[in-house]
């Protein structure tokens, strides 16, 4: 059985630099592991702020003429790129799956989600975005939608592909050239992309990589040529990107974390139910920001709880269940379960009993799904984020509890709402805090042209980030008022 394709040799990542690929001297360097086997597949090198300076270097002289090029012409090169994605679709499924834990179907989803961001950008050049009115007699004013110049994205380890796309593809076609500061724990795809976007036909400069850390990341959020950063992550780290960001001038959107609710009501439908729990506290071993993690079971929910439990256990680890990041995170989360169960929770389905086949991932991080039941609200299994597959049950006796508890999060991401009835649907829908709500859907991510975030604690910053809000982050509106004849009818203006 072979859950996964790892590279053949492990994988040396460098910098993109001015369109070259280049190792930055005397770096530190890091080993990239394998999640499912624990194996070495590649190398990155841990980078200092002077090889972001470099990277800005690299990039002023093509910034400033890719600005000034043409949207329709910008485009083209997008519509390329998005071909070379389709053709190594399966590809960048398998690096994204091998680097990041993932079942290769989930490595895959990522990257097509990636592209439909990519398809939303290629869509910019036959938007309206400009404007123009008069305002007085002969006199104009116009609205023009500019590129920033050098702006930035820093991602984090669980979508390889999917997270980047959600910021470069809008950025670029909208004139900007942009600096990616991949995660350590998955740079090997990030090369990989970073191929694709030289073969589509970037200048030099349009589109640089920068591996490394905190060193790095500090690197861009001081360096003055940088104009925006958009960051997505944990929420600490979210908010010092934020709060460093913006004392440096510049505009960030830094996304965080998530304690995300699936509120499930009696009426709800048990099959419907049961399976978009399940696939949402599962799906890339719950290490996702939509992924679902305290069921809020409003009065008697026994009979769906019954079905959950059933196909929880039945779910094969591997095969059905990717694997954890590393070492440290399978820890904290056996702490988060144990912690939980010493408090009074009941380990309804237990994932540290359940080991993956085959000797080849016998030293891969591995855990099965968890369902604790008789979490009580306020608990840390309640309110912290535990990223990995573990679903807390908390039991409320009315639906405005199970609101008041969704109001204490102190995240904001995602919240669901399984029912069959449409009152209760808008009820939710109008009252939780969270920026994205399901009904009816577990994982409820908004598909292009809507736009993705959330709120509180899961997002620190203005709009959103993929979508007509990521027109905005990436883009400034320039004001430009004319008059080419006098007037004889003065006024204030003309
Ligand atoms: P992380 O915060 O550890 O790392 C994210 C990025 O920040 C990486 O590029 C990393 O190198 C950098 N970084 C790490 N420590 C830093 C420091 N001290 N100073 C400066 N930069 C630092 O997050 P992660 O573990 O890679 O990803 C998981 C987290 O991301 C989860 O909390 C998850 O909910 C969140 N996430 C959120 C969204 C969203 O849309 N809201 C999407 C995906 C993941």
């Amino acid at each position: 059985m072979s859950l996964v394709q790892l590279p053949k040799a492990p994988f040396a990542c460098k910098n993109l630099i001015g369109g070259k690929w280049t190792t930055p001297v005397g770096a530190s360097v890091r080993e990239v592991l394998s999640p499912h086997t624990g194996e070495v597949i590649g190398h990155v090198p841990m980078s200092a702020a002077s090889e972001v300076e470099r990277a800005v270097l690299g990039a002023r002289e093509a910034a400033e003429l890719w600005r000034t090029t043409p949207m329709k012409e910008r485009t083209q090169r997008m519509f390329r790129f998005r071909e070379l994605l389709e053709k190594n679709l399966d590809e960048l499924g398998h690096s994204a799956a091998a680097e990041a834990g993932k079942m290769f179907a989930e490595g895959r989803a990522g990257v097509l989600k990636g592209i439909e961001v990519v398809e939303f950008a290629l869509s910019i050049q036959n938007l309206d975005i400009g404007g123009s009115l008069e305002v007085s007699r002969g006199v104009f004013c116009e609205y023009r939608r500019e590129g920033l110049g050098i702006v930035a994205g820093i991602t984090p380890f669980n979508f390889p592909a999917m997270v980047p796309m959600w910021m470069f593809p809008i950025a670029v076609v909208l004139g900007n050239s942009f600096l990616w500061k991949p995660s350590e724990k998955v740079p090997i795809t990030a090369c990989r992309l970073g191929e694709l976007m030289l073969e589509a036909g970037f200048p030099e400069g349009v589109f640089s990589i920068v591996h490394g850390g905190k060193e790095a990341v500090d690197g861009i959020l001081e360096h003055r040529d940088i104009r925006a950063v958009a960051f997505v992550g944990s929420s600490p780290i979210a908010k010092y990107v934020y709060e460093r960001g913006t004392q440096h001038q510049k505009r960030v959107l830094a996304l965080g974390g998530a304690k995300n609710h699936l509120i499930v009501v009696p009426d709800a439908d048990v099959e419907l139910t049961s399976q978009g729990v399940l696939d949402s506290f599962i799906g890339c071993a719950g290490q996702r920001c939509m992924a679902g993690s305290v069921m809020v079971a409003v009065g008697n929910v026994d009979h769906i709880v019954k079905r959950l439990v059933e196909k929880t256990e039945a779910v094969v680890v591997g095969p059905q269940m990717g694997a954890i990041i590393d070492r440290a995170a399978l820890g904290r989360i056996a702490e988060a379960i144990a912690e939980a169960e010493q408090g009074g929770a009941k380990v309804i389905v237990d994932g540290r009993t359940k080991r993956v086949e085959g000797a080849a991932y016998a030293s891969g991080n591995w855990i099965g799904p968890t369902i604790l039941g008789g979490v009580k609200p306020g608990s840390s299994a309640s309110r912290k984020e535990i990223f990995g597959p573990v679903l807390s049950i908390v039991s409320v006796p009315t639906l405005a509890d199970a609101i008041a508890l969704e109001h204490q999060s102190a995240y904001g991401n995602a919240c669901s709402v399984f029912t069959t009835s449409g009152a209760v649907a808008e009820y939710v829908a109008s009252r939780a805090h969270a920026g994205m709500i399901g009904i009816n859907v577990g994982v409820p991510v908004p598909r292009e042209p809507f736009s993705f975030g959330g709120s509180q604690e899961s997002k620190f910053g203005h709009g959103d980030i993929t979508g007509h809000g990521g027109i905005e982050f990436w883009s400034a509106l320039k004001k430009i008022t004319r008059k080419w004849q006098i007037q004889s009818d003065h006024n204030w203006m003309s």
